[in-house]
C-alpha cells in the first residue's frame, strides 16, 4: 500500500472569509514555495483549509523534520505536521498511523484524533479513532492509550478523496502571510528592539522594508554588516524585502557643530524620520515603524516621541511601545537576532552624543534649533545616497525605476 511523505500546514481560519481566504491561501502558498527552495519539495497544494507540502520520494523523516522546522516560523502558519498521504481506506489509515507513530520519537502513551472533512466517508471520527487505535495497540503492545495528555497524538484527517496521518505536530508562529497587509518602512538599527518591531509587523502580514542609518563616513561600516546579518535571519522566514543603508555621519556632524547639545538627538532622529518617509513614499510604503518602547531611554519619553513624530506626516507604528525590555529580549532570542544585536557596532546613534539630552523636548524649541539647517536639501541628498540591498521575500515588489 503506497503512501507519500507530506507536511501538512494548518492556518487559523478565524476571520478568513470568501475572497479574503483565497488571497490568504495563495499568498502563504507562494511564500512557502520560495522559502522552501532548498528542501526536497515536489509541490504545494491547497486543500480545504490546509496546505499540503509534497516531499520527493525517498525523503527521510529527518529531512521532513528539517523542512517542517523551516515552516513553523513563517507568518500565517498555525501548525505544522509531518506525516503521510494515502488512500482513504481503513487499511491505509492503519498502515500510515503505524509508520507515523514509529517515527514519533520516544513515547509511553498515545491517542488517535481523527476527523473527516466530508461526510461522504462512511466511517465517522469516533469509529476511526477506535479502529486506528486498535491497529496501533496491536503494533505497539507495550505502549498505552491515554485520552488526557498523551505523549503523542496521532492525527488522522480524511479530506476529499484522500487521508492524511501524522504523529509529529508543532505549533506555528501564527499571524498572516507576509504580503497580505501592504508595505511598511521600518527604521532598523543593529540594536535589539528594531528587528523585533519589524518582525511583528511582518507577522501581521506587512512587507517590511528596512532603512538603516550608519555613521559612515565618520564611523566604520560595521553596523551595516550587522544589519545585513540581522536581515538574513529575518529573510529565513520571508520577513524582510529590502534594506536601505543611509550614511548619516557627515550630516550628524553638521548638526552637532551648530545645534544646542541637549536637542541634538532629537534633530538626528527627525532627520532619520524624514529620510525614511521620503524613501517610504518612493517605495509605496504607507507607514514608518520603529522599535521605540515608552520610557526605555531618555529619547523615548512621550514628549520626545511627539517631537520626532512631528517631523513627518506619515503614521509611525511602534509595535513595542508597551512592552518590557525582557519581553523584547525573549522575542529577539526566539527570532535568532539577539546574539547579533548584542554585538557592539558604532552606528549613527553613538556619534556625537550630548552629555545631557533633553527628555521633555518642546516642538517649538526643536523647530527653532532646526531652522538654520537646509533640511529639505539634506533629505533629498540622503535619500539619493541610500544604497538598497534585496532579500528573498515573495510578497515584496520593488518600486519602479529604482533597482537594488
Ligand atoms: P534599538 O534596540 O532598536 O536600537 P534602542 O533601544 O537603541 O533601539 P533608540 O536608539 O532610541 O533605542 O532607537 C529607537 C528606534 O529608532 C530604534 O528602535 C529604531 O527603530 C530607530 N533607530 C535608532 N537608530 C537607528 C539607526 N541607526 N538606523 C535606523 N533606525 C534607527
Ligand atoms: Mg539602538
Amino acid at each position: 500500500m503506497g503512501f507519500q511523505r507530506i507536511i501538512l500546514v494548518h492556518y487559523h481560519e478565524i476571520g478568513l472569509k470568501g475572497h479574503n481566504r483565497a488571497t490568504f491561501e495563495k499568498r502563504l502558498q507562494k511564500n512557502l514555495e520560495v522559502l522552501l527552495g532548498a528542501y526536497p519539495v515536489v509541490t504545494i497544494h491547497r486543500i480545504a483549509g490546509r496546505l499540503v507540502v509534497f516531499l520527493k520520494e525517498g525523503t527521510d523523516h529527518a529531512m521532513a523534520v528539517a523542512c517542517a522546522d523551516a515552516i513553523v516560523g513563517v507568518p500565517g502558519v498555525a501548525r505544522v505536521s509531518c506525516g503521510f498521504k494515502g488512500e482513504r481506506s481503513m487499511g491505509a489509515l492503519g498502515a500510515m498511523a503505524c509508520a507515523a507513530l514509529a517515527e514519533a520519537g520516544p513515547f509511553e502513551s498515545f491517542k488517535v484524533a481523527a476527523r473527516r472533512n466530508h461526510t461522504d466517508f462512511p466511517i465517522d471520527s469516533m469509529q476511526m479513532n477506535r479502529d486506528v487505535g486498535a491497529v496501533l495497540c496491536a503494533a505497539f503492545p507495550d505502549r498505552r492509550v491515554q485520552m488526557k495528555g498523551p505523549d503523542v497524538t496521532v492525527g488522522v484527517e480524511v479530506v476529499q478523496n484522500a487521508a492524511y496521518v501524522y504523529a509529529r505536530s508543532v505549533r506555528g508562529i501564527g499571524g498572516l502571510p507576509v504580503g497580505s497587509s501592504g508595505k511598511v518602512m521600518a527604521l532598523l538599527s543593529s540594536g535589539i528592539d528594531s528587528p523585533v518591531a519589524l518582525w511583528r509587523m511582518a507577522r501581521r502580514g506587512a512587507v517590511p522594508v528596512g532603512v538603516h542609518f550608519s555613521g559612515r563616513p565618520q564611523t566604520s561600516d560595521a553596523s551595516e554588516f550587522l544589519v545585513d546579518d540581522i536581515a538574513r535571519v529575518l529573510e529565513r522566514t520571508g520577513c524582510i524585502g529590502r534594506v536601505y543603508v543611509v550614511p548619516l555621519g557627515d550630516h550628524q556632524r553638521e548638526i552637532s557643530l551648530d545645534a544646542p547639545p541637549s536637542l541634538r538627538i532629537i534633530l538626528y532622529r527627525r532627520l532619520m524620520f524624514r529620510v525614511a518617509e521620503r524613501l517610504a513614499e518612493a517605495e509605496g510604503a504607507r507607514a514608518l515603524v520603529t522599535g521605540e518602547s515608552l520610557g526605555q531611554v531618555a529619547s523615548q519619553t512621550i514628549e520626545n516621541l511627539c517631537a520626532t513624530q512631528a517631523a513627518v506626516s506619515m503614521p509611525v507604528f511602534r509595535p513595542l511601545i508597551g512592552t518590557d525590555k525582557l519581553e523584547i529580549i525573549e522575542q529577539a532570542q526566539a527570532l535568532g537576532t539577539f546574539e547579533l544585536s548584542s554585538q557592539d557596532a558604532p552606528d549613527c546613534c553613538t556619534l556625537f552624543m550630548p552629555r545631557s539630552p533633553e527628555t521633555h523636548a518642546k516642538v517649538a524649541a526643536v523647530e527653532a534649533a532646526e531652522a538654520p539647517f537646509p533640511i529639505e536639501q539634506w533629505v533629498g541628498e540622503l535619500a539619493e545616497a541610500a544604497e538598497a540591498r534585496d532579500y528573498a521575500c515573495p510578497g515584496y515588489k520593488p518600486p519602479r525605476g529604482r533597482k537594488g
